[in-house]
């Protein structure tokens, strides 16, 4: 982390030439060329019409989805971890959740007021505007069929409340009415839990996660989407490809569709690998696997 200063009346921490690789849960990725913690929404408002308008910007909540070249990003990546932690109540049926809300740090919160339907974002290590810049999802549940409004801003700082029909939304895929930069916060629908059954299943789904996934090590979950019909996890295994190794990433030997790293590794380890991965299961088995995990910045 170097030279940390304040724009005018922005509160937030303004870094330049910031690591990556340590916002990011596989470990690795270059700098960005500024990086901007905001204080509060406000903050953050303010700071994105400070911005000049040809300023590229770049969102980042957990980093667990995302894989950054080595080269780094270039222009601005705003990270909201941390920053909009706003989490409330809203009558028995709605919870709001600003977008840098853990996504279990929500989960729970559902659970301690015995509401259902968020419980599937229990073990998904990202933020809520991760989850739903991806529709994240899990177990059978995804985040948009959860959401009853978004809060959105556009590249002109103005904040917008839009209902989830302003979207289209699919497995993995969120595309935004045109001119929306990123996302603020959601209101999230809840039901009753009065039998305590999802907050046991909660608990379920948690204890076979951390049986059938790497969790001790550096990963971004799954690296490709489902194809149609199919298993990423299982065509990748069809192909002997556990273990396969590039550099510092592996294919793991836990579940197939998982790629970890290493202390020591680099993103082109992790991109050559994910490349590898997709020409041999294409080669063997037809399938075109598309990466679930997104790719951002230039090469060193
Ligand atoms: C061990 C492990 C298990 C996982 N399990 C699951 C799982 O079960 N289901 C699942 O769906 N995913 C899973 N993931 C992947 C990941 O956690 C999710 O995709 C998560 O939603 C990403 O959230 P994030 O805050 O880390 O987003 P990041 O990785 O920081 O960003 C992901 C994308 O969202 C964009 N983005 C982030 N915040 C905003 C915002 N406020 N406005 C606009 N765009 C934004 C970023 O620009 C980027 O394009 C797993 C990852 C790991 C490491």
């Amino acid at each position: 982390m170097s030279a940390v200063h304040r724009r005018n009346s922005v509160r937030g921490r303004v870094l330049h030439d910031e690591p990556l690789a340590a916002h990011t849960s596989w470990r690795v990725g270059g700098p960005a060329d500024r990086y901007f913690e905001p204080a509060d929404r406000e903050d953050l408002l303010a700071f994105i019409a400070s911005l000049p308008a040809r300023e590229t910007i770049t969102w980042l909540g957990l980093g667990s989805n995302l894989l950054v070249r080595d080269g780094g990003v270039r222009g601005t990546v705003i990270c909201l971890h941390g920053a909009l932690d706003g989490l409330a109540a809203a009558g028995d049926d709605e919870i709001y959740a600003e977008a840098g809300v853990h996504c279990a740090r929500l989960a729970k919160y559902a659970q301690t007021r015995h509401r259902a339907g968020l419980g599937f974002m229990a073990g998904i290590p990202g933020t809520v505007g991760g989850a739903l810049a991806m529709n994240a999802g899990a177990w059978g549940g995804e985040t948009w069929p959860q959401v009853v409004a978004v809060e959105v801003v556009y590249r002109d700082a103005r904040a917008e409340w839009l209902a989830p029909g302003d979207f289209h939304t699919g497995y993995r895929h969120v595309e935004a009415p045109a001119g929306v930069l990123g996302f603020l916060g959601a209101r999230f629908r809840v039901g009753a839990d009065e039998r305590g059954e999802h907050e046991r299943l909660t608990r379920e789904w948690l204890t076979q996660r951390k049986a059938t996934q790497p969790v001790g090590k550096p990963s971004a979950g799954s690296t490709f989407r489902n194809p149609p019909g199919d298993y990423a996890a299982r065509l990748i295994e069809s192909c002997g490809l556990k273990g396969e190794r590039i550099g510092g990433a592996e294919v793991s030997a836990l579940h197939a569709n998982f790629i970890v790293t290493e202390t020591g590794a680099k993103a082109a380890d992790v991109e050559a690998l994910i490349q590898r991965v997709r020409d041999l299961v294409r080669d063997r088995t037809g399938f075109d696997l598309q990466p679930e995990v997104r790719i951002v910045g230039v090469p060193a």
